[in-house]
Formats: C-alpha cells, structure tokens, sequence
C-alpha cells in the first residue's frame, strides 16, 4: 500500500495530461468502479472544452457487399458464400444522400467491401460527382472502400470526397497477421502505405481498430492509441469485435471476454483518446450499439462527437453483416433518425444539423503549414 502511495501518480493527476506512457494508458484502461467514472467525467470535460457539445451526423451509406478481401473477422468476407453479394443502384444511393441533405446530416459517407476494379473506381468517382452536383456542393462526403491506389485517392478526392476511413484493426503487425489471410492484398505494411498515401493526398484521415480481438491485450490496445496519435490522425471510428459464425476468427470464440466487457473497454479507449487528441473527431461506432442499445449515446456521453446514422436502403442491410446482432436492420431512415434525435437530448448533447463538423484537428493542422 505504501509502495503504491509513494510511487504511483494520483489519478487526478494523471487524468490532466495529455500524453501517457504505454503503461500509463495500461492503467486507465484497467480503470473500474468509481475511477472508472473519474476518467470518464473528464473525457467529457475536454470534449466539451475542445470541440463543444455538438455530435455531428454522418449518413451511412452501405452500397455494396462485394469484397475482394478475406479478412477472417469479417462476415462479408469474399469467401463467405451464405451472403447474397449486392451493389445499389446509382438511383438508391443518390435518393440516400438526398435524405441526407434535405435532413441537414451534412455529410454521408460511402462504404463498401474493397474492390479495385477500373469499373469500380469509375463508378465511386461518378456517385462522388453525382452527390455533389445534387447537393449544389453542400454535400460533405467521406469515403471508406478500403486499400486503393494513390491515384485512386487522388481521383476521388479531386471528383468531391474529402475525407477517408481505413482502420489499421490493429497496430501489432503479429496480430494483424493471425487476423488476415497471409498474402499480398492483406500486408500491414500495404495498409500502413494506405494511410500515408490518404494523408499524402490531402484527406482528412480517418481510422481505428477493433477492441477485444482474440489474443489482443491491454498493451496492445495502449499501443493502438499511441499509435493514432503517432500518425495524428484527423478522425477515429473504433469499436469492439464482435464475432460471426460465418467467419474463421469464430474458432477463438472462446479467447473472447464477453461482449459487455469488450463494449466496456471500447468506451475506456475513446474517453482515453478524447484525453490525448483532444480536438479530433471521434465516431460512435455501430457496433457498439450492437451490444448496448444506447452504446452510442453513452460513447458521445464521455467522448464521441460524431454518429453515422445508417441510410443504407433495407432491402440490403441483411446483407452487410459485418459481425453478428447488427442493429437497426429493418428501422428506415426516418425512423433511425428520430429515435437518435431523443437520445441524444436526453443525455445534454445537441445535434450539429446543417454543420460539415469537420476535425479541428485538421484544421489546425493546415493552418500550421500556412
Ligand atoms: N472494406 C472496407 C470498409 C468496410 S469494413 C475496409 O475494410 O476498410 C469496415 C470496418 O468494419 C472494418 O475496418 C472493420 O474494423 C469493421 N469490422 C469488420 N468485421 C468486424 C467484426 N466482426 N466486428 C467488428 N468490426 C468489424
Ligand atoms: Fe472486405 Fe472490409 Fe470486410 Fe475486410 S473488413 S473482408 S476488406 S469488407
């Protein structure tokens, strides 16, 4: 007891800084019972402090479940072949991003299995243009398909998208590799190359990991976060792993700490993050609302400050089962965005409509350059 009087910084003390050690962020992310609150009342003070009480909203729009890639978490994973493989329509997508703007979300963001096919990359680059055209350029837009080529970056984002998601899933090469298949289209360093070539480009960048995989381990998580602040990255969705029968990772099922712990941990590491990239934007991610039906309402409560309320059409969501209890798959769009508009007020927080709530983060970024 005096050992840990004597040697270890108070609480109070450690919650004030910004930057941790690896085993500083080890210890916060150990917190529980009334500590655990402790961490999490001044998450919610920086945030409130750095980037103001608004959640902004990000339409999700999911258009399409081909994949070329096998990640073995993943249950759209090409080798899955119980998924009925589907693409939007331009029609569908572009009646979504209309949703959007006449709803004042602001921004959408397009998501996808990753395909490199000239086809592909041909039709992103014409929805991008047809979204902005429909939206007088109002329309912000944030892309998430995946591993792409510089060029590709570059194209999209010249034809409108401006900001991008690629999560690392997790900074430890060794655990990225027991995760993927081993070949050439799932190297780490590919991915690495990715993020870079997106930050080359101009993008506000975005990523994440998951929490809670099988053999990940607190230190691994601590060196996530250092890792997005390694990288300064604009933007992060994270979220827990949650498994899918249909997938290989299922054989580790029991490696797994249940669901509410790993919903726990996930919360743990954005109050942490909020602490050491204090005015980033910080996504609610949707699988946390698969374990806890307000999760994301409580990851806004200690840090979060952006949700991406899901406008895929319903006739496809069925099929865009990353993990297993995916929420809202028969909730359209306008039922989605009510039920969100409660639970947000409730908890003090205000929704950011008709603002692009871009990262301050970014924009700090750019004005240092200058
Ligand atoms: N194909 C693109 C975007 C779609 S997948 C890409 O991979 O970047 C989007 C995210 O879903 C992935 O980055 C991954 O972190 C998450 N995901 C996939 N399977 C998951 C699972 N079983 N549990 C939790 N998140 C998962
Ligand atoms: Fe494809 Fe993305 Fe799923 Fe990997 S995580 S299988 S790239 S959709």
């Amino acid at each position: 007891m005096y050992v840990k009087i004597r040697f270890m910084k108070s609480l109070q003390k450690l919650l004030m800084q910004e930057s941790f050690s690896r085993e500083e962020i080890v210890r916060l992310l150990s917190l529980e019972g009334e500590e655990k609150k402790e961490l999490f009342l001044r998450s919610r003070t920086v945030k409130l402090t750095r980037v103001g009480n608004k959640v902004y909203f990000r339409g999700l729009i999911e258009f399409s479940n081909i994949c070329a890639k096998d990640c073995l978490y993943c249950g759209i994973r090409s080798s899955n072949t119980k998924v009925v493989r589907y693409f939007a329509t331009d029609d569908q997508i572009l009646d979504a991003a209309r949703f959007a703007f006449q709803n004042q979300y602001s921004s959408v963001v397009l998501q996808s299995g990753e395909l490199s096919t000239p086809a592909f990359i041909d039709r992103v680059d014409n929805l991008l243009k047809k979204i902005k055209a429909l939206s007088d350029g109002k329309l912000g837009i944030t892309l998430s398909c995946g591993e792409q080529t510089e060029n590709t970056y570059q194209r999209w984002l010249d034809s409108g998208a401006h900001r991008y998601l690629l999560r690392i899933e997790t900074s430890n090469k060794s655990l990225y590799e027991k995760i993927h298949p081993k070949n050439e289209i799932h190297r780490f360093e590919k991915r690495l190359e990715a993020l870079n070539s997106l930050r080359r480009c101009g993008y506000q960048v975005g990523s994440g990991m998951m929490i809670g995989l099988p053999f990940q381990t607190l230190e691994d998580m601590a060196d996530d976060l250092l890792f997005l602040q390694k990288i300064d990255v604009d933007m992060v969705g994270m979220g827990p792993y949650i498994e899918h029968e249909d997938t290989p990772l299922i054989e580790y099922r029991h490696l797994l700490s249940p669901r509410a712990e790993r919903f726990d941990l996930a919360l743990k590491m954005i109050a942490v993050l909020r602490l050491m990239m204090p005015d980033i934007n910080i996504a609610a991610a949707t699988a946390l609302q698969a374990i806890d039906p307000v999760g994301r309402e409580k990851a806004v409560q200690i840090g979060a400050n952006v949700i991406m309320p899901n406008l895929t059409p319903c006739e496809y969501r069925e099929e865009y089962k990353l993990y297993e209890n995916k929420p809202c798959l028969d909730e359209d769009a306008e039922a989605c965005k009510s039920c969100l508009e409660a639970r947000i007020s409730m908890s003090g927080d205000e929704i950011g409509y008709g603002e692009w709530g871009d990262s301050r983060h970014f924009a700090r970024r750019k004005n240092k350059k200058k």
